[in-house]
């Protein structure tokens, strides 16, 4: 499938703040938008003083697609399986995106980033309720149970985890054997569990037009 082929720091800088993309480089003085708040391109300034109401939805939008790393087509099927949900489609939205197998093993902490989540379910390092998975974009209900496959347990990626992982807390929606690397989804998420760094009214609006 097809993906961001420019640096994903491009994409933070682009939408004028940190989205927190790249693990724990974003928490370092390396990080794109510290080092260079502007954002790319040269008539940045002139451009960012003309945006409009629709320019500020579209904004909001392409924050949550580049958050949680899904393309066009799939963040519209998202958004319309939102849209038919009972209450309000924004927040169904940011919590039908929060449940993605990738977001998930990202909240348990097997990944310090989404997009090395995505890789690690991937490359088929991942069982969801038992059964190998390589479909990042899964959406898990309640009862799902994240884990290893145990052939990936050998891998020097996974012991060094395991001493990582003491460390590390989980989202309350959440649960983490730590001995047996095992998660489970205890409940739903509720907007109030995430710290989206969007606005799920705007994207509503973007998409009503
Ligand atoms: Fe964004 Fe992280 Fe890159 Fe900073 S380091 S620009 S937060 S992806």
């Amino acid at each position: 499938m097809a993906r961001y082929a420019e640096a994903v720091c491009r994409l933070c800088r682009r939408s004028g703040e940190k989205l927190f993309l790249k693990g724990d480089r974003c928490f370092t003085p390396k990080c794109s938008v510290d080092k260079r708040p502007k954002p790319p391109g040269q008539q940045w300034s002139r451009r960012r003083q003309k945006i409009s109401d629709r320019g500020l939805q579209l904004r909001e939008k392409q924050k949550a697609r580049y958050v949680y790393g899904t393309l066009e087509r799939q963040f519209r099927n998202t958004f319309d399986r939102a849209l038919k949900q009972p209450g309000i489609t924004g927040e169904n939205l940011i919590v039908s995106l929060e449940r993605r197998l990738d977001n998930v093993i990202y909240r348990l902490g097997f990944a310090d980033s989404r997009p090395q989540a995505r890789q690690l379910v991937r490359h088929g390092h991942i069982t969801l309720n038992g059964r190998k998975t390589n479909v990042p974009s899964r959406v898990l209900k309640e009862g799902d149970v994240v884990a290893w496959r145990q052939g990936s347990t050998s891998t020097e990626y996974y012991k060094q985890l395991t001493k990582d992982i003491a460390g590390k807390t989980v989202l309350p929606w959440l649960s983490l054997d730590k001995d047996n690397m095992v998660g489970r989804v205890l409940s739903l998420p509720v907007p109030e569990d995430i710290d989206a760094r969007f606005d799920g009214q705007a994207i509503v609006e973007y998409y009503s037009r």
